[in-house]
């Protein structure tokens, strides 16, 4: 039996991409993603200092917060509820690690990039649309700093992006919806960077267990949907050139 994609996707195909930026005004970065019908706000923002181990350092840091809004799934969920969970933190911390690969804290100075991920709609793949829209929002912030003087030069050395791989019925698939995310037996993330190299994997068998074959499908099918999504990333931040230092 094969999978059929509920959208009638091919098994490698995306959900429509898009980023909006500049999507709220006082954030230097503010950018709605939407993978399909995921939808997250990221915002960056920049604040003087760092945390107290890096204090004195000269070297700045980046974190994350992601929550999801009350609504954002077919059942609404309390805001108590939503505060941090296991699955909250896991994901914050993901997206905090995957960023900071792609910045030079020297060139950031003492200073803290804070990246808010905030899920308005979730029909899967949060994480990875708030990897792959928080770098378009980081790009954005330090477009903005840079203009305002506040930075000499561009932290950003690299690019990054994520997306979600799953198996059904046994075959890959990439970029599932929440119908799909609910019958993979396995569940997939990956970060990679503009060489695609492999900045993170996360690879649950819910049921079962995979092989080393299917393991390199999935690679396979992330692979073609980062590169995707490396260039969409690249045709929805201006300034590029300016902004990516050091590819
Ligand atoms: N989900 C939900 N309630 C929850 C957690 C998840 O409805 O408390 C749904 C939501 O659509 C989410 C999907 O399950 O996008 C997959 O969640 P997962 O934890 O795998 O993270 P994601 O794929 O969003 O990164």
């Amino acid at each position: 039996m094969v999978w059929q994609r509920p959208d009638g996707r091919q098994p490698y195909e995306l959900r429509p991409i898009s980023f909006h930026p500049g999507f709220t005004r006082f954030a230097p970065g503010s950018v709605l993603t939407k993978f399909g019908d995921t939808q997250v706000l990221c915002t960056v923002s920049v604040s003087e200092g760092v945390p107290k181990f890096l204090a004195g350092s000269g070297r700045g840091w980046l974190t994350s917060e992601y929550r999801m809004l009350p609504s954002a799934t077919q059942e609404r969920k309390a805001r108590e509820l939503l505060k941090l969970s296991g699955r909250t933190q896991e994901i914050q911390r993901l997206i905090g690690r995957s960023l900071r690969s792609a910045i030079d804290f020297e060139a950031l100075g003492e200073r803290t990039l804070t990246v808010d991920a905030d899920v308005l709609q979730a029909d899967a793949g949060t994480r990875t649309a708030s990897i792959t829209g928080g770098f378009v929002a980081l790009a954005y912030a330090v477009n903005q700093l840079l203009q305002q003087g506040v930075l000499e030069r561009s932290p950003l050395t690299g690019q990054v992006a994520a997306i979600s791989v799953g198996l059904l019925q046994g075959e890959p698939y990439l970029d599932l919806n929440y119908s799909e995310d609910v019958a993979a037996t396995v569940d997939f993330n990956v970060v990679m960077n503009q060489h695609l190299g492999i900045i993170e994997i996360q690879g649950t068998a819910e049921e079962g267990s995979y092989s080393r074959t299917q393991l390199n499908q999935l690679l396979d099918f992330g692979e073609k949907g980062i590169q995707e999504l490396l260039i969409a990333q690249k045709e929805a931040i201006a300034n590029w050139d300016q902004l990516v230092v050091g590819e």
